[in-house]
This record gives structure tokens, sequence and C-alpha cells, in this order.
């Protein structure tokens, strides 16, 4: 508020960026978000298949495109690290790829990377306790060079390594991950009027002890930059992420130099929304400008936008619907099997988060993947972009 009165109205995007990371009181930058105490449940920390499922996405594509070479998994906004984890325990069944790969996340939350260390770095076997010591006392490291700030030893054996940007991380083969990382990136937002476009802006609201949109009066240095409205476009809002494109850039040119894939999940559209950007507190919705830094500010991420900051030298899948890319993975499969040994409870929480995670009500639809990988052959898809083929064991001969 204090900036505004003294500088004037804040872009959205600056508005974002200031709330969810300042270093002093940026929602993201102290505190645990998650889970029911929280204010926002993700995916990962609804069930340990959603992780397994990546995790042998990843080892899949290792098989088929790259098998030998060690590899960097690359995770974007890892929150508690739990589908790092969830991920890592999946490669430990996997010897020939558990020895190749090492563990590298991009956080700017000091608080959540250490939860991701606790997460990470204790080991399975001891309380909460003595993980956290053990993560207090090992190396936090200056950033030298934009190097890693933190170095470890994840307790499945790969060495784990906290980045403040991606920029910062080794340039080598890797699979890059982000869940629910590009729609906590800041947007620009812009309403059409009778005058043309104009970028909405955040000020101080006169009438009361708060803040209210605003429209710039003129075009402003990112309606200039980011605003391209084609001839046909029937929105009257549109939003705009120049960081998830400078994010998909870094990793299409990475990808076309050194090789690798990616992953991103997060609710999106291909270009037919606008006026997505929203907030979260205890999970539920909640105005944006109320009480900045205690809650979650969000946006739809426009696939379709990301996807021409991708090249031709590069293969790109999806978006496709969450249910559809889990359960060509063979998350049914998997379910199966984990209900076959779980107890009364466990059942319970098995069936109910893969309905969460699978159904159309709930975030099977709205939840979208996207991936960039090394260019391919016309023919080839990535696992989980192709139907699942099961062979048939009960047919003839078998
Ligand atoms: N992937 C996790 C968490 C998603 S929340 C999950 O699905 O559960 C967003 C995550 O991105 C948090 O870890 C947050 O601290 C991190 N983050 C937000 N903005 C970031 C930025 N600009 N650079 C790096 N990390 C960021």
């Amino acid at each position: 508020m204090k900036r505004i009165t003294m500088a004037g109205p804040l872009t959205v995007a600056d508005y974002m960026k200031e709330v969810l990371t300042n270093p002093l009181s940026g929602y993201y930058m102290h505190r645990d978000v998650f889970g029911s105490a929280g204010d926002f449940i993700t995916s990962p920390e609804i069930s340990q298949m959603f992780g397994e499922m990546l995790g042998v996405w990843m080892v899949n594509e290792w098989i088929n495109c790259y098998n030998g070479q060690e590899i960097q998994l690359v995770e974007l906004g890892p929150g508690r690290g739990t589908l790092a984890d969830d991920m890592l325990r999946v490669f430990s069944q996997f010897p020939e790829i558990a020895s190749k790969v090492s563990l590298h996340l991009v956080e700017v939350s000091p608080a959540l990377s250490n939860i991701q260390a606790i997460k990470l770095v204790g080991d399975p076997d001891s309380d909460k306790e003595d993980a956290y010591q053990t993560a207090k006392e090992s190396k936090i490291t200056a950033i030298e060079d934009g190097g890693p700030y933190r170095e470890e030893k994840s307790k499945y054996g790969p060495s784990v390594s906290w980045y403040k940007s991606l920029a910062d991380v080794p340039e080598q083969l890797s699979c890059y991950i982000g869940h629910e990382f590009l729609d906590a990136l800041p947007i620009h937002k812009f309403h059409k009027t009778e005058y043309g476009w104009r970028e909405v802006m955040v000020d101080v609201d006169p009438q009361k002890e708060g803040l209210r949109f605003v429209l710039a009066p003129s075009d402003t240095p990112a309606s200039k930059a980011f605003l391209h409205v084609s001839p046909s476009e029937e929105r009257s809002n549109l939003e705009v992420c120049p960081s998830a494109a400078i994010i998909i850039q870094e990793v299409t040119k990475r990808i076309v130099q050194k090789g690798g894939y990616s992953l991103f999940a997060d609710y999106g559209h291909s270009g037919e929304k606008g006026g997505t950007f929203r907030a979260f507190k205890q999970h539920k919705l909640h105005d944006p400008l109320e009480d900045p830094g205690t809650a979650d500010l969000t946006a739809d991420v426009d696939f379709s936008y990301l996807r021409r900051y991708t090249s031709d030298e590069v293969s790109v899948f999806g978006p496709i619907a969450q249910e559809k890319f889990l359960t060509n993975m063979g998350i049914g499969y998997r379910l199966q099997a984990l209900l076959r040994s779980a107890s009364q409870d466990q059942w319970a929480d098995l069936i109910s988060g893969y309905n969460m995670l699978t159904s159309p009500q709930q975030m099977g639809e709205r939840f979208k993947f996207f991936s960039i990988t090394r260019k391919h052959s016309n023919d080839y898809a990535p696992a989980g972009f192709t139907d699942l083929h099961v062979k048939d064991d009960t047919s003839e001969g078998s």
C-alpha cells in the first residue's frame, strides 16, 4: 500500500510479485501454505500415486531416449517437496536410473526450501525432529556465481541442490517438471474499452482503507511490449504471463542444446479464457486485493500463449486433461496394486485420492499436462500423451 501511495498504481504483475515473493512479507516466503490446515491442496499432496505416475513417466522417457546417460531432475516450485520425494522413491526401484540422477530444485522461499530438505534428506525411519536437525546442520552455501544456495544428499542417495532461479541450474541433460508453478508467476491484465485495450492496475481506494483495480489511462510499457491482440479476438479481458514465457523459452533452449524433456501441469486453457486472476485463502475464493500476503494469488495458464515461445527445434505435446494423462500412465493399475495391501482406512484414502485426481468434476478436467521434448519423428509421443495399450494376459496362448 505504501509503495502505491508513494509511486502510483502497480501493474497486476508487480502486485503479484510483491505479494507472493517479497523476501520480507511474501505469501510463500515464511510458511507452509499447503494442505488442509493451509490455503490450498495440490495433487502431489492428495495422493502418492500422482508423484509415482510422474516418476514412471520420467523413467520411461529416459529409457526410450537417454538410456544410461546422467540426467538432472529439475523441479520448478517444489512446494513441500512431496512430488520430488515420490519421484525419487520410484527411481530407487530402478537402479539403472537411480545411480544416474541428481535432483535440482528451483525455489525462492527459504521456509519452503527448509521443508523440502526435511522431507528429502531426513531418514525415512527417523522422526521429524531428527530429520529437521540433519537438514539444519547441513551445508547452506552462499550463492556464488548464481550456483546452488544449498546442497544435500537425499535419503534415497541422489544429491539435491537448491537454486533461486532456473538460470542458475547447470545446463545439462534434464527432465524439467513444473507442477502448479507457472500459475504462481506474475501476470499482466488487460481490459478492452471503447478507447481500445488498457492495462488493469492496482491502486489505493480513496473511499476505504484498501485497494482497487483501475485502468491505465493510456498505453503502459507492458501493453506496448506484451499485448498482441488478434483481429478475431472475442475476449474483453486478457491475461499475459511474460515470466512463464521466459521459463518456456529457457527450457526450450536447454532441451535443444543439451537434450531432455519437460512436463508442466497446471489448471489452464488454450487461449479461450480471460479474467482468471483470483486468490485462495483457507480453501475458499478470496478477494485478491484484500489483506495482501495472506492468500495465494493465481491465474490460469494459457498454454496456447506458451506454445508460441517454444520453437520448431522441439516437439510439443498437450495440453491434455489430467484424467487422460494419469489414466494413460496407468494410475488405475497402480490403484489396484495399492488396494491389494491396504488397510480399511488406507483403502478409503486411496479411493478418494484417485477420484479427486481423475474425476472431471474435481481435478481431472481443469488440470492440464503440457510437454516439450527434444524433436522427435512424427509418430513418437511421450507416455501419457497416447492411449495406454495394455497387453491382455488372459488372451489365448499366454
Ligand atoms: N509444486 C508444488 C507447489 C506449488 S505452489 C505442489 O504442486 O504442491 C508454487 C511453488 O513455487 C512454491 O514452492 C513457491 O514457493 C514457488 N515459487 C513461486 N514463485 C516462484 C519463483 N518466481 N521462482 C521460484 N519458485 C517460485
